[in-house]
């Protein structure tokens, strides 16, 4: 298989824009779940760069649970993303949710999201593949490891080998947590597979509380980078508020995790 550690023994490495996953450094993606507006974004980004993020993240296309809940601001979302990302020298990502819209969100962003909801919606997959764009291919929220390398599998298979993991929690038992981050899921794809994994402790938990914990415990693990949710008001997000870092939280754990990889 394309993906395995058999068959390449070296670390893929990702390239997006002055990001690297899978090499020397640590990349952290930040950046709202939803993008909101320029100013909610700008602010976001500023906040971000100046902790030392490497990628601004948000939504422009929203897979929410429900029909009734913000759906995003669609290509109004990308412009600004994309002019955000420009004025701020951040590298961009968004999640891309639908096949007809490859082609369009490769003209707006750096790396394209393929989210939990869609790990196996090989249709997307192929089309994200052919974009020739970097492909953040999140964990399927009931997907095996052998499923989720699959997946990547159809995204190698059409000729993108630019393919970072991500980690994002599983659906358990357990109602304490949104769902459960299954950090074994780090090593062991890094024994199996060559292609670099991340982690992303906000939709890993479900709880700002928990996202420092987990998204250290995930660099010890040992994750080539990680994604995280900041709003500037948590209370007032859109999407995803209760999981979200404050900035100054933000700020806060990416100072414990310079101390922590110099550790390491
Ligand atoms: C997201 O990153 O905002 C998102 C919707 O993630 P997931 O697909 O993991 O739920
Ligand atoms: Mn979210």
């Amino acid at each position: 298989k394309l993906a395995s550690r058999e068959l390449q023994q070296k670390n893929t490495v990702v390239k997006v824009g002055s990001a690297s996953f899978g090499g020397n450094s640590i990349p952290v993606i930040a950046g709202p779940c939803a993008i909101e507006s320029y100013e909610q974004l700008y602010q976001a980004g500023v906040s971000a760069k100046a902790a030392g993020a490497a990628m601004l993240r948000g939504g422009a296309y929203k897979p929410r649970t429900s029909p009734y809940s913000f759906q995003g601001l669609e290509k109004k979302g990308l412009e600004i993303i994309k002019k955000v990302g420009r004025e701020l020298a951040l590298p961009v990502i968004s999640e891309v949710t639908d096949p007809r819209n490859v082609e369009l969100m490769a003209e707006y962003v750096d790396m394209l999201q393929i989210g939990t909801r869609n790990m196996q919606n090989f249709v997307l997959l192929k089309e994200a593949a052919l974009s020739k764009k970097p492909v953040l291919l999140k964990r399927g929220l009931a997907a095996t490891i052998e499923e989720w390398l699959m997946a990547a599998e159809y995204i190698l298979s059409s000729g993108n080998n630019q393919i970072v993991l991500c980690e994002r929690g599983i659906r358990t038992y357990e109602p304490y947590t949104r769902n459960t981050l299954d950090l074994t899921a780090v090593p062991i794809i890094k024994h199996l597979s060559h292609l670099p994994v991340i982690v992303d402790p906000s939709h890993g938990t479900g709880s700002w509380r928990w996202v420092s914990p987990m998204a250290k415990a995930a660099i010890a693990a040992g994750a080539d980078g990680l994604l995280i949710e900041m709003h500037q008001n948590p209370e007032e997000a859109l999407s995803d508020g209760p999981q979200s870092l404050t900035p100054e939280n933000f700020a806060r754990l990416m100072v414990e995790l310079s101390s922590l990889t110099t550790v390491l």
